[in-house]
């Protein structure tokens, strides 16, 4: 027993270590997808980790090799995919190969299989909201057939030692679970504080000079209508209406900017949201059939949620708006409303079929004045996921270029009324 456990420490401490590092090297995130980048460097860590296990075997009962290199294919192969995966799988089975003896082919077979079961439920894994259970699922799986072929290939079995072993995998294997999971979380939360940094930041500045600049354009505003109707001057009258077009520009830009930054008197009430979107709906139908776009609004109301009408309504424009101005030609942008009486939630999706964003595109979407449109101003989503967060709620966005984007609000529920 006692020449057990050094090993094993050994194995779970390197299988720890490298988690951690992994994490450092780059933060796990769930929201976007791995780069190739580092895709490569999450499989030759796995690889390492994998590797160094392999020489400090927790036991070699004659010729075979006992040690945890298995959690690092899975863990690497579900969490990150196949390729790095197949990396840490391919070192291990060259090692494997290395090292020689009598079980070369169990040892390279079990390790192959520990990639197949992680690859072949990764799907059902990753959308799991028990990860804990379904990785119990997985490992158990596993754990059948390994012993299969053992039974059927390796003539001795110390059962205490497989006992041991088999306990160990299993609760490395979920505490890795659990901590990468934590990981994800303690990640999006600093992230969401350095955002919420940002907007308080810009907040104060826009403060400061918004109310200084918007009194001075509305005297402008006045003299030149009030100009351009009395002037017989032709090119006056011909761009006076270009002047106050860019002036009012100017000017939603600084409302939308002030919204962000001052601490608004909010209105707090039980706002019927299926009304909300369907008053948006509304709104937003001439807009949507100028750009040949139809939306279809499934009401499945209704929904009640706390928080201030006229900010959701804000809010929810402006992600159809988005929706309408990604379709280039024609196009559906499709709203639908879905409870969660578990954790009383109402999720509003609103999907369209434009053209998507890229990862670069999602990273920056929210940021003050990040738009890729000529005349956009980069303030519509920033001031929804404020007005979203401020109600309690989460926003994300998922999206693939060319096929389209979905914009998934979850706020909370009040009991229906
Ligand atoms: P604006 O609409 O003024 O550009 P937003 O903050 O509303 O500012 O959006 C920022 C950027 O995010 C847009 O310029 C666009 O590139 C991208 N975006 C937002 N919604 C969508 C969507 N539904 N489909 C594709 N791209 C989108
Ligand atoms: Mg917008």
């Amino acid at each position: 027993m006692v020449t057990l456990i050094k090993p094993l420490l050994v194995n779970i401490t390197i299988l720890f270590s490298f988690t951690f590092n992994g994490n450092l090297f780059f933060p796990f995130q769930t929201k976007q997808p791995l780069t190739l980048k580092q895709k490569l460097i999450y499989g030759f860590l796995g690889s390492f980790g994998a590797l160094l296990c392999m020489f400090y075997p927790i036991e070699t009962l004659g010729e075979t090799h006992f040690d945890l290199r298995m959690v690092a294919i899975m863990i690497v192969t579900l969490y990150a995919g196949w390729l790095p995966g197949s990396i840490v799988l391919l070192s291990v089975v060259i090692t494997r190969y290395l090292i020689g003896g009598q079980f070369i082919l169990i040892g390279i077979l079990v390790s192959i299989l520990s990639f197949l079961i992680a690859f072949a439920f990764r799907r059902i894994f990753l959308n799991s909201r028990h990860k804990i259970i379904t990785g119990t699922l997985i490992a158990f799986l596993y754990f059948y057939l390994y012993i299969s072929i053992l039974a059927s290939a390796v003539i001795f079995l110390d059962t205490f030692f497989y006992m041991v072993y088999f306990a160990a995998f299993y609760i490395t294997f979920i505490a890795l679970i659990f901590v990468i999971e934590n990981l994800f979380r303690i990640n999006k939360q600093i992230n969401e504080m350095m955002y919420m940094d940002k907007l308080t930041m810009i907040g104060q500045l826009a403060a400061s000079i918004a109310h200084e600049i918007r009194n001075p354009l509305s005297t402008v505003r006045g003299f030149i209508q009030f100009l351009s109707q009395d002037s017989s001057d032709e090119n006056l009258k011909k761009f006076s209406p270009l002047i106050l077009e860019e002036l009012d520009r100017t000017n939603s830009i600084i409302t939308n900017y002030l919204k962000v930054s001052k601490p608004e008197q909010v209105q707090l009430s039980n706002v019927p949201l299926h009304e909300v979107i369907q008053d948006c709906v509304v709104l937003m139908r001439p807009f949507a059939s100028y750009s040949n776009v139809v939306i279809d609004y499934d009401d499945k109301g209704p929904f009640y949620v706390q928080g201030d009408e006229q900010h959701l309504k804000q809010a929810v424009m402006n992600v159809i708006k988005n929706a309408i101005e990604s379709i280039p030609e024609q196009g559906v942008v499709r709203i639908l409303t879905l409870p969660d009486y578990f954790k009383n939630t109402v999720e509003v999706s609103i999907e369209d079929n434009g053209r998507g964003m890229t990862s670069e595109q999602l990273r920056n979407i929210g940021l003050p004045f990040y738009t890729t449109k000529t005349k956009g101003t980069g303030l519509g989503s920033m001031v929804t996921n404020k007005i979203i967060r401020e109600m309690e709620g989460s926003i994300e966005y998922e999206s693939t270029v060319g096929k389209g984007t979905a914009v998934k609000i979850v706020l909370p529920l009040l009991k229906s009324e």
